[in-house]
């Protein structure tokens, strides 16, 4: 697996959406103490220059390695030339391209984010030759190798991983040929990305105030939790008509990242694009359709919860943009972000003081980047940095959904310190499918802990929602995700046609099934797939369903087993990538091979929606 791959894995984009402020500031208005410190990793744009130049020699160097890795001091002079090679060029990406997340309009960055991704193909062009190289030798020959030298222990996990997936491995002159293709391979999600980032802008749309503002999808949701039912259809439409008009456009730029998938699948010699991307970490075909099965057996009572939203709303019918609109009153506490910061540490004492104490000394010192800007990228994420420090994108709002996405990267940046701090470089990186469990691990600890302060029962009937909604949005709304690229994936890996009327017609029936008959689906969303940045990660989606239900069974377990269950968390926490996602986990406590873990989740929705009946319908 090549490090532009990985570096496309590394950013823990989170599910949670965040709102925007009423008027934005530009970045320089900012107070440096509320933004991350990129400084850390390039004291300059010089420095960076100067590192660039440095890493475009040493990649040269790979050249010298060709036939020889065959003997144990060549190959662990390789393997060290790599992790060097690829922590810098690490920390290059993360540099240019959180420069570029913080500011879209500086092209400056623009450019310095172009100039790695070239670099990063360069690299994964002159590295092409070693994992063909070391599977051309016999398995035998290959493990004895590792095992008589004892520096190579370290990539005795990588090896067997490698090893397990060799059919999928092609000739060195395929595999460099290959590597020569990603940046073509990017190009669908990169487009999107500009695309809905800079150039595709919405119309006016009337806000809480009656007045008019420009509509940008950072105020879209805001605005579509409001509790005035014209300011949230009015940005509904308004949002949703705009993407209509490049249905076309988008359909096309969607279809193109699948076929760029479906070359990468067929090109590696899977059956399906499904098969490859769950392959990669092991994770077995029965871990994907479980989540959809156990939510099929589960639609009642998310139906339940939509009547319950139209009885209490007392509309007549319900449409998709009644959903986010609280059925209890909002809460009038705002969160400072200081305040905000505070519910998240008293929430995560079950982690322990080591935990605590480690996640303050980040925060203090320049980790998280707090307040949205002009030019600066929606929604929020957790990037690690080996060797350095992880760092935390937010649009902090002042919300509880704010606090709530805090607690959640700040799972992820924590994840990624211990992982960086206990693993060497090869065995540091989790993946995916582990990185969700330690953010949502967190959300599940907030919601509790919030549930377990608040006395009133008014107070305490808004928490139970906020958690609905969590399983909502984070469970069966991933899940619904997870169908349509399942069934869009399938469709064109049988010849037909991905054009914008077939993917609407997919996701109108989806919606249909997943929110029951007492919701009614506007002609304006059936276009709702073209928004959805994820779709361009091809199946990484069901694993916040997944992520969700392992964190629900691991935060039980953090409040009832204490210290045993602590420790075996904290263990998880710095096991990075150093065995399968699967056995990591099962050590953890939790079997994702079973519904279970998803069983346990849903009965909690369900009995937290009994409580939440009983008070509103009394
Ligand atoms: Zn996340």
């Amino acid at each position: 697996m090549n490090l532009l791959y990985k570096l496309s894995n590394r950013m823990n984009l989170s599910a949670t959406d965040t709102t925007s402020a009423a008027t934005v500031a530009t970045r320089d208005k900012i107070e440096a103490k509320f933004k991350w410190s990129l400084h850390d990793i390039y004291p300059n744009d010089q420095a960076f220059q100067a590192d660039y130049e440095k890493l475009k020699e040493q990649i040269l160097h790979f050249e010298v390695f060709k036939g020889k890795l065959n003997n144990a001091n060549d190959l662990l002079q390789c393997f060290r030339l790599r992790d060097e090679v690829d922590i810098k060029l690490s920390s290059l990406f993360a540099y240019a391209r959180m420069n570029r997340d913080t500011d879209a309009t500086n092209a400056a960055y623009q450019a310095m984010t172009a100039q790695i991704t070239t670099l990063l193909s360069d690299d994964a062009s002159a590295q092409a030759f070693i994992e063909p190289e070391l599977l051309a030798l016999p398995a035998e020959t290959l493990l004895t190798l590792i095992e008589s030298k004892p520096e190579l222990s370290a990539y005795s996990f990588y090896i067997k991983n490698m090893l397990r997936q060799k059919s999928h491995i092609l000739s060195p002159i395929e595999e460099e040929l290959l590597a020569k293709t990603s940046e073509l391979r990017q190009a669908a999600m990169n487009i999107f990305t500009i695309f809905t980032n800079a150039d595709l802008k919405f119309p006016e749309t009337i806000t809480e105030s009656g007045q008019k503002a420009p509509l940008t999808e950072g105020r879209y949701n805001q605005l579509i939790r409001s509790t005035n039912r014209e300011v949230r259809h009015d940005a509904f439409k308004n949002l949703f008509n705009t993407y209509s008009s490049f249905r076309n456009t988008l359909a096309t730029t969607y279809s193109a990242n699948i076929n760029s998938t479906m070359f990468q699948a067929k090109t590696r010699k899977y059956q399906s694009t499904l098969e490859a991307a769950l392959d990669n970490n092991n994770i077995p075909a029965s871990v994907y359709t479980n989540v959809i099965d156990t939510i099929h057996k589960n639609f009642a009572q998310m139906h339940r919860y939509v009547a319950l939203k139209k009885k209490v709303l007392q509309l007549d019918q319900i449409h998709m943009y009644d959903l986010y609109t609280p059925i209890v009153p909002e809460l009038k506490t705002v969160f400072p972000y200081e305040d905000g910061l505070s519910l998240v540490i008293d929430s995560l004492q079950p982690l322990g003081q080591t935990y605590i104490k480690d996640l303050l000394n980040g925060v203090n010192n320049g980790w998280i980047d707090i307040y949205e800007n002009q030019g600066k990228r929606n929604g929020a994420y957790s990037w690690g940095v080996y060797g350095l420090h992880p760092f935390v994108l937010l649009n902090y709002d002042d919300s509880y959904n704010a606090v709530s996405t805090l607690a959640h990267e700040l799972g992820h940046a924590m994840h990624s310190f211990y992982s960086s701090q206990k693993q060497d470089y090869i065995n540091s990186e989790y993946t995916i499918f582990c990185a969700e469990v330690a953010s949502t691990t967190n959300e599940n600890l907030l919601l509790d802990h919030m549930l377990h302060i608040v006395k009133e029962p008014e107070k305490r009937i808004y928490f139970i929602n906020q958690y609905l909604e969590q399983v909502r949005t984070t469970v069966y709304r991933q899940a619904l995700f997870a169908e349509f690229e399942k069934i869009a994936h399938a469709k064109a890996e049988i010849g037909e046609a991905l054009t914008a009327d077939a993917l609407e017609t997919i996701w109108t029936a989806l919606n249909t099934a997943y929110y029951g008959n007492d919701i009614v689906i506007d002609p304006e969303l059936k276009i709702e797939w073209a928004r959805i940045p994820h779709f361009y990660r091809p199946f990484y989606v069901y694993q916040y369903a997944t992520g969700y239900a392992a964190a629900t069974t691991l935060a039980e377990q953090l409040q009832t087993e204490g210290p045993i269950a602590q420790k075996r968390y904290l263990q998880y926490l710095q096991s990075g990538g150093s065995d399968y996602s699967i056995n990591l986990l099962r050590q953890a406590g939790v079997n994702m091979t079973t519904p279970k873990p998803l069983e346990i989740t849903l009965e909690k929705f369900s009995k937290r929606l009994d409580e939440l009946e009983v008070f509103l319908l009394k």
